[in-house]
């Protein structure tokens, strides 16, 4: 029988108080099953981290002494065990080391998506699909309206100039997918890298994934126009260069509010939009679907009284 109260979300984040732990807390928590190393779900300080290897090298590199106390590692093949709760993590194919996380309990299987993306993306593990009695998905672009352009095709675009651009990207995760499409679609392209993902490229690297060309940017290599140059540049670079002259300025995202003040759009996301969110329903063939980040309210309406949602958050 499914347990209605398995997850609850409290103070610190999502909890599971059968087998007493954590998954993606907020807030530094005891046992953290974290899913993988963006910072809205790994944070800082937790006492024992739970997660894959190449989240581990992450947070570590991110972190230093502040990764976790204890951090335990676990492949996927592998499965352990919290107070009578089995856990075992499963490709997600959002970011390297990205974890779907798969707990049973008396029976029971629920499955917690973490991020994830069904788009090909060869800096990552392909994700897999296992089935669960209850799904516990991310709706962060869970909205009929949303779907998400091709990457390739997006990428494309910077094919059709010989400008410079300067492309905003978040440093970990999309930064290593972009200088790889860049170099498989865009091979006439110089790829320049802020000094934030050189470290980070380095990890990939080492479990792996192989980025292709890219070189550490340097400021005198941006100065001249129309070299055919792309500069990969965290957020908050890619801000204060507002005013910067002779390049093309475009941010690699899926939220279209990012896209607005630049002069080229980059449609790249690594989350799931609506018809893949309903591939992986098909997949998963869950009895219940319980929604948390962003709002599963179409994902209720959609599915009515044929599956029962919940959702786990209130919309944010
Ligand atoms: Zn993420
Ligand atoms: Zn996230």
């Amino acid at each position: 029988m499914i347990v209605e109260d398995f997850l609850v979300i409290n103070a610190r984040g999502l909890y599971c108080r059968y087998g007493d732990f954590y998954l993606d807390p907020k807030e530094p928590s005891p046992r953290a099953i974290v899913s993988h190393a963006h910072g809205d779900h790994a944070v800082r300080g937790n006492d024992i981290v739970y997660c894959t290897p190449a989240t581990a090298a992450i947070m570590k590199h991110r972190y230093q002494k502040n990764a976790g106390n204890t951090i335990l590692t676990y492949n996927w093949s592998e499965s352990f065990s919290l107070n009578g709760v089995l856990i075992s993590f499963i490709p997600a194919g959002h970011i390297l080391g990205s974890a779907q996380i798969l707990m049973v309990y008396k029976d029971v299987r629920y499955l917690y998506t973490g991020d994830y993306k069904l788009q090909l993306d060869s800096t990552c593990e392909k994700i897999e699909f296992v089935n669960a009695d209850v799904l516990i998905s991310e709706s962060t672009f869970a909205d009929p309206t949303v779907q998400h352009p091709s990457a390739t095709d997006e990428i494309k675009k910077l094919n059709s100039f010989s400008h410079n651009v300067l492309l905003g990207s978040y440093a970990l995760g999309k930064a290593q997918r972009l200088i790889r499409l860049l170099s498989d679609y865009c091979p006439q392209r110089h790829v320049l890298v802020h000094h934030s993902i050189i470290g980070l490229n380095k990890i990939y690297e080492q479990f792996g994934f192989s980025l292709g060309k890219y070189e550490l940017y340097t400021r005198k290599l941006m100065k001249n126009p129309d070299q055919n140059l792309v500069y990969i540049v965290p957020p908050l670079t890619f801000n204060s260069y507002i005013r910067a002259k002779n390049v093309v300025r475009a941010f690699a995202s899926g939220w279209m509010n990012l896209q607005t003040d630049n002069d080229l759009k980059i449609l790249i996301s690594d989350h799931v939009d609506w018809n893949d969110i309903l591939i992986m329903i098909k997949h998963v063939e869950p009895r219940e679907l319980w929604t948390l980040h962003g709002n599963g309210k179409h994902l209720k309406s959609y599915f009515k009284d044929q599956l029962t949602v919940k959702l786990l958050n209130h919309a944010d």
